[in-house]
Formats: structure tokens, sequence, C-alpha cells
């Protein structure tokens, strides 16, 4: 049977590091291409870092109950996790990584019970935290204050999943999420072989 792995963190704790670094590791874990409604940053590919839909075409899926989950993530954008896209990983026997925001993580959690592990990443204090989301050029000054507000709400959701990791030393975080990934997708499946070096 296929998992998946949540990995979820408040905004700047690392989240997405830890998962690009998995899914480079491990090959039986593929990422799950969420859909939102911001616009594209710089670099980001349609149908690879994102599904980009317009706002109406996102309310569309909600009617037609495409989503397994999907939050209005900051206000007026929207982000979701599309049914087809779980199906799509597990048909071709991949187990699922997710990268989403505590709200949606402890849905899908929710929604799949044991077939999932859910990580909840933290930062080593919210003096950091806020270190880190000021050092992304990504943001402008809105939405900087906006990530910040979030973030701290963010940090109080840690009791809903199933690990805790603290990402201080990111070496030493990427190696205890291996270990995680390891762990679980041994119950089952001692093929969750790691990659070989080419
Ligand atoms: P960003 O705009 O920086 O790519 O993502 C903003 C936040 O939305 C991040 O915390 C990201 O993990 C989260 N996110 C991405 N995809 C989804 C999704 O499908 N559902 C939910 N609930 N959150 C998501």
């Amino acid at each position: 049977m296929k998992k998946m792995l949540i990995v979820t963190a408040p905004s700047g704790a690392g989240k997405t590091t830890i998962v690009r670094h998995l899914l480079k590791t491990f090959e039986n874990l593929s990422f799950s291409v969420s859909a939102t409604t911001r616009p594209p940053r710089e670099g980001e590919v349609d149908g690879k870092d994102y599904y980009f839909l317009t706002l109406r075409k996102f309310n569309n899926r909600i009617k037609k109950e495409a989503f397994a989950e999907w939050e209005e993530v900051y206000p007026g954008k929207f982000y979701g996790t599309l049914k087809s896209e779980i199906e799509k990983k597990w048909r071709k026997k991949k187990n699922v990584v997710f990268d989403i925001e505590v709200i949606g993580a402890t849905n899908l959690k929710k929604l799949y019970g044991d077939r999932a592990l859910a990580i909840f990443i933290k930062p080593p204090s919210l003096e950091e935290l806020i270190r880190r989301l000021e050092n992304r050029d990504t943001e402008n000054k809105k939405t900087l204050a906006e990530r910040i507000a979030r973030a701290k709400e963010e940090l109080t959701y840690e009791n809903n999943f199933d690990k805790v990791l603290i990402n201080d030393q990111l070496s030493v975080a990427l190696k205890e999420a291996e270990q995680m990934v390891i762990d679980f997708m041994d119950l089952e499946e001692p093929k969750a072989k790691k990659k070989t070096k080419k």
C-alpha cells in the first residue's frame, strides 16, 4: 500500500529544503504538486512547482470536489491538494510527499490516518524564524508582515502531528528526516531504497 509523507511547518522553518532533500534521496518518493492562485515566482514552472490557476478555475475545482484539502493561506491566495494528484502518484507506485501549511496538513492527516506520516518542522526559536523570513528576498514589507503573523500562530499546531523535527543545524535535521522516512516506509516497504549516486 502506498503512503504519504506530509511535511509541514510555520512559514520559514525550512520545510521546502527538507522536502527537496528527501526527494533527491529516496527514489520511491514523488512530490505532490499543489494548485494555487498566487502568481508564479521567477523560475517557477507550471505543473512542476504548482498548477497556477485563476481564482475562477480554482473555485470550479472546489465546486467539483476535486480537492482533498484547500486553504486560503494568505488573503486572496488559495492553495489546494488535488485528489487526482495523489491518485496519479499512487498509480505510479510512488509515495507522495507534501509541502503544505499546518491546517492543510492537519486535514490531510485526518483524512489519511495511518497511511500518512506527518512531520512538523520547527525552528529553534521564534526570533530565528523571523530572521529567516526577513532574509528571503521573495517578500515585500506587506507579505513579510503577513508571514510573520501567520508563522507565530502556526507554531502552536505542533501537537497535531506524528513527529516534530527541530531545524537548527540543517545537516542534522536532514539526517533525522531521512531516518523518519526510512522507519515509516519500512513498516511495510523494505524497498524504501536510497538512491545510489551516479
Ligand atoms: P508559497 O507561496 O511560499 O509557495 O507557499 C505558501 C504556503 O502554502 C507554504 O506554507 C506552503 O507549504 C503552503 N502550501 C503549498 N501547497 C499547499 C496546499 O496544497 N495546501 C495547503 N493547505 N497549503 C499549501
